[in-house]
């Protein structure tokens, strides 16, 4: 077999979350909206299927990311569209970061250096290997609260800092205050809003706005809070020359005629997101309560699922527990975090139903 590049043949394969394609299970592991997306969204969909598919959809995306700038109250060209908010990850890689092989054009040779805290979401490690790109986690305190010697020095060395606000698997928010101080010296502080609907749709934003915006990146995705996980699709926001550089790296077509129009059409619709929201939320506060009352130890939580930890640490026996019951949920065991927990399980909130269930079972839990 022809080897594959030295970088991508020393690489652990990735474990994203279970994705059973059955029915049959209540899954709660990978922070899907447990509704379906907006119906103006599937109409736009239907409608695009039955409408030009023999043509290639628009490269620029025009009418969603006219949608998406006025969500922010931005202009177009501050946005570019990916193929789920992960391409967009991948997008700011390929357009800022020089590797460390053999064809780098990076002058010393040893790549540009991405950071993100830890723990966190995983991915952000995985592509900087896959780019051989040298990564660099920063720690956070056992509270998941910033290390601030360790941010000062990361600081002056990353091209890229990679922060999901509301972190994954946490949940937790920084300020924005908190987040102005993240900003690398010379690089980008890309703020991953994968969550950030559930807590306030416009987190980053007067960052991106302000003296150093140039220096900020904000992510989107529609997987999570519009129930659209299925449809692939989610958009960068940043100053102009930012996305710009990243249109010339991205495909042309890198979002589908079909994702392209459920996306614009989900935009469109603020008072689903509203009434989508305050259920979601509505329903983490019943299972925080619930995980509380079975002697949970529940991280505050500004996203869609909450992480949780027991004083028994019997957190994989009732993940296998639950499994054995088909329910999903996360397990999360972290290496290389000295301050924090071992590990714990991280719960996405899904419905009255599926909170219910789901506090049934570990009320059985024995060990
Ligand atoms: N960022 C974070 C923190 C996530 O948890 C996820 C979902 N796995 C993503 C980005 C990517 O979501 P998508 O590609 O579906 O937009």
């Amino acid at each position: 077999m022809v080897s594959p590049r030295p970088a991508v043949a020393a690489l652990a394969a990735y474990a994203p979350g279970e994705q059973p394609q059955g029915g049959g299970w209540v899954k709660l592991n990978t922070n899907e909206l447990p509704f379906p997306p907006p119906p103006a969204a599937v109409e736009a969909i239907r409608k695009a299927a039955g409408d030009r598919l023999n043509r290639y959809p628009d490269p620029t995306g025009l009418a969603f990311r006219q949608t998406a700038a006025n969500r922010l109250g931005l202009k177009p060209d501050w946005i570019l569209p990916g193929n789920g908010s992960d391409e967009i990850l991948t997008l700011l890689i390929r357009t800022f970061c020089r590797s460390a092989d053999g064809r780098s054009d990076s002058p010393t040779g040893t790549g540009d250096l991405i950071a993100s805290p830890h723990p966190t979401y995983t991915l952000y490690r995985t592509l900087a290997e896959i780019q051989n790109c040298p990564f660099e986690p920063v720690p956070l305190k056992g509270d998941w609260s910033w290390d601030w010697d360790r941010v000062e020095d990361v600081k002056q060395r990353a091209k890229l800092f990679f922060v999901p606000v509301p972190n994954s698997p946490s949940g937790t928010v920084w300020d924005a205050e908190t987040l102005g101080r993240l900003i690398p010296d010379d690089g980008l502080l890309v703020l991953d809003g994968a969550y950030a609907d559930f807590e306030d749709g416009h987190l980053g934003l007067e960052l991106l706005e302000g003296p150093r915006g140039e220096s900020i990146v904000l992510t989107r995705t529609l997987s999570k809070s519009y129930g659209l996980a299925g449809l692939r699709i989610g958009y960068a926001a940043a100053r102009p020359e930012v996305i710009a550089a990243m249109a010339k790296v991205k495909d042309s077509y890198n979002c589908d005629a079909l994702a392209l129009a459920g996306g614009t059409a989900a935009l469109n619709d603020p008072p689903w997101l509203e009434k989508t929201v305050e259920a979601i939320r509505a329903e983490r506060q019943r299972l925080i309560d619930g995980l509380a009352s079975l002697g949970f130890v529940v991280e505050p939580s500004g996203g869609n699922f909450v992480f949780c930890t027991h004083p028994d640490r019997k957190h994989k026996g009732r993940f296998d527990f639950l499994k054995e019951r088909r329910i999903l949920v996360r397990y999360f065991a972290f290496t290389n975090w000295p301050d924090g927990t071992p590990d714990g399980l991280r719960i996405t909130v899904g419905t009255k139903e599926e909170t219910d269930a789901l506090l049934a079972e570990l009320a059985k839990f024995s060990g």
